[in-house]
């Protein structure tokens, strides 16, 4: 792919942070960029990994920055949980090892949440910034004496970055929990297709109209590439030109930030 083709995608999905602000920066192309799509008759959703927030939550988070936003700009990977979740298991007590966010998500889409591990039915792990011991002693206990128990992960990050650096994600967690038990849970959010494939069906648009935008390869570009549809890297966040070079997975079209987009639609 190169940068003449970047006219023919009707739908942009985005990476947040590293793609379209950093920490708390929001990059100066990033409002003229969405405003632009939409006026050309374009699209695009705001993907994120996440768990430990809602989409009210980014809503208020991307408007504090600038961004007109609306919750149905989003998707997240709760949400591709959510949809996993009714595929598999409608209905069932959920043991979640999440944020009260995340609970209030799932048990609002019909699983009702239980602190009773001995009534769940299913584990759901999520970036928990509320974590107990209690959490994970009865996560262990239930992946022990129940191996057949189904267990899922909204997200694989290993950390998540802050101000001074970074701290464990569901990831993480998941690794400790691999150690004590042997086992690891089901991933739904990037680098897996789920996500790109909700926005897509959502908007109706073919996936070889589609372009995932991000940051990070062995997330960003990785889910775009195995829901079948272009990567396009950014340089802005995460990945240095030397990360670029010693990844096995290449993006389909590397820019030095979603900047270039727009130059690109306006040329
Ligand atoms: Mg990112």
């Amino acid at each position: 792919m190169d940068k003449t083709a970047l006219g023919k995608i009707r739908l942009f999905l985005f990476d947040l942070d590293g793609t379209l602000y950093l920490g708390s920066r929001l990059f100066p192309f990033t409002r003229p960029l969405l405003s632009r799509l939409r006026e050309t008759g374009r699209d695009y959703r705001f993907l994120t990994n996440n768990s430990s927030r809602s989409v009210a939550d980014y809503v208020a988070k991307l408007r504090r920055l600038g961004i007109p936003a609306a919750p149905e700009d989003f998707v997240t990977s709760a949400q591709a949980t959510v949809q996993y979740l009714r595929e598999t298991l409608p209905g069932a007590p959920l043991y979640v090892c999440g944020t009260a966010s995340l609970k209030a998500e799932l048990s609002g889409a019909g699983f009702p949440v239980t602190e009773d591990p001995d009534a769940a039915a299913g584990i759901v792990m999520g970036y928990d910034t509320e974590l107990t011991y209690q959490k994970l002693w009865d996560v262990s206990r239930l992946l022990t004496q129940r191996p057949d128990i189904p267990y899922i992960a909204t997200n694989p990050d290993l950390v998540c970055p802050t101000e001074f650096g970074f701290v464990p994600d569901c990831g993480s967690v998941c690794a400790m929990l691999q150690t004590a038990t042997g086992r690891r849970p089901l991933v739904i959010g990037k680098p897996e297709p789920r996500m790109p494939r909700l926005a897509i069906s959502r908007c109706g648009v073919p996936p070889e109209r589609c372009a995932v935008v991000g940051d990070r390869i062995y997330t960003d570009i990785k889910c775009g590439q195995n829901a079948g549809i272009p990567g396009i890297l950014v340089l802005s966040g995460e990945t240095t030109p030397e990360i670029l070079a010693a990844s096995p997975d290449k993006p389909d079209l590397v820019l030095r930030d979603a900047g270039e987009i727009l130059v690109a639609l306006e040329a």
